[in-house]
């Protein structure tokens, strides 16, 4: 079975880009057997037919701290952070988080209908989530795979909200041998491409600022954008000034406030799958779905208003989201019944 190694990656290709969060953990094997052996003291056997049933939780799999028996590691021949031990007792887990939602249904169907059933060999797991949670999810991961060193990363990180926002454009060909995005003075909406350089229509480039300064914002001294280093007061002053606070209906002065309406707007990703930019098909249809969610929460926010000029974290209007989780189990089921050999034999 050795020669399987090959087909092991699952195509994703069928998912548009940012919908689906790959994540890889590696657990010891050797640490697991000794949890069930020495500490709950069972024999071998039992051991063995314990730990193949064993299915970790979506935190262990996904949590940037691994605790043990896992571990995260990007060396080539990894030792056991915990007991030291060497490669062959470890296993390794490949987790799948897809965003659910129109855009990825059928493909996620498709997909877990193709995989195989025995032994468990994968899991899915259903979890509740919502906008705001998948938004700095991915703000996040988009912070950590960031090299704020590299001139470039403004332009990365706007083609990865590009990718978000408008999944079926090909941004492979609009980013091709980018070296500047700039404001277009001529577009209303949409973008266009003029030799290096990739012009936004005001609305979409003032939201390409918005994500610089929020996935740089955690690493830096204020947030580092296209248009430098800028705080929240400036960058709220930008975006009221090019007019973009008017166009999606943020009258608030408060900054705070100012700010949360602004992420709940980019958090809210339905409106776009369902408004596209250049499709434009039902576009107002969407916005009133948020309402009735403020609603309920609005009395629990008036109870506890302590502070008024701080952002209130139970106005927070967020669509709810399902994720998805896919867990691959096969490397783990293989490398359990090897180890189980060595460790009976
Ligand atoms: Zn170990």
């Amino acid at each position: 079975m050795a020669t399987t190694t090959k087909k092991r990656e699952l195509d994703l290709s069928e998912f548009p880009a940012g919908t689906v969060t790959e994540y890889t953990t590696l657990v010891c094997l050797a640490c697991i057997f000794d949890i069930f052996t020495k500490q709950l003291g069972l024999a071998p056997r039992t051991a063995f037919s314990e730990i193949k049933r064993h299915a970790p939780t979506i935190e262990e799999l996904t949590s940037r701290q691994a605790t043990r028996p896992y571990f995260d590691s990007e060396e080539k021949h990894p030792h056991c952070p915990y007991c030291g031990s060497a490669r062959r007792w470890q296993a390794r887990f490949d987790t799948y988080c897809i965003e659910g939602g129109k855009t990825t249904d059928a493909a996620r169907r498709a997909l877990i209908k193709k995989l195989p059933r025995a032994d468990e060999q994968f899991l899915v797991i259903e979890k509740k989530s919502d906008s705001r949670v998948v938004f700095f999810e991915w703000l996040d991961t988009l912070g950590l795979n960031a090299d704020f060193n590299d001139d470039m990363w403004p332009i990365e990180a706007t083609r990865k909200y590009l990718e978000r926002r408008e999944p079926k454009t090909n941004w492979d060909e609009a980013f091709a041998e980018l070296r500047a995005v700039r404001r277009s003075s001529r577009l209303s909406e949409g973008w266009e491409r003029d030799d290096a350089r990739l012009f936004l229509a005001p609305g979409l480039y003032s939201e390409a600022i918005l994500i610089q300064y929020l996935v740089s914002r955690s690493h830096t001294h204020g947030g580092l954008t296209l248009e430098g280093r800028l705080t929240l007061v400036e960058l709220i002053r930008r975006l009221r000034y090019s007019g973009y606070l008017d166009q999606i209906g943020i009258t608030e002065r408060d900054p705070g406030e100012v700010f949360e309406k602004l992420i709940d707007h980019l958090a809210g990703k339905h409106e776009w799958s369902e408004a596209e930019v250049r499709t434009g098909s039902g576009s107002d249809r969407v916005k009133r779905s948020k309402k009735a969610t403020r609603k309920s929460t609005k009395k629990r926010a008036k109870s506890r208003q302590t502070k008024p000029t701080q952002p209130q974290p139970d106005e927070i209007i967020a669509e709810p989201v399902k994720l998805h989780y896919l867990i691959d189990r096969r490397d783990f089921l293989e490398k359990v019944k090897s180890v189980y050999a060595s460790y009976a034999a």
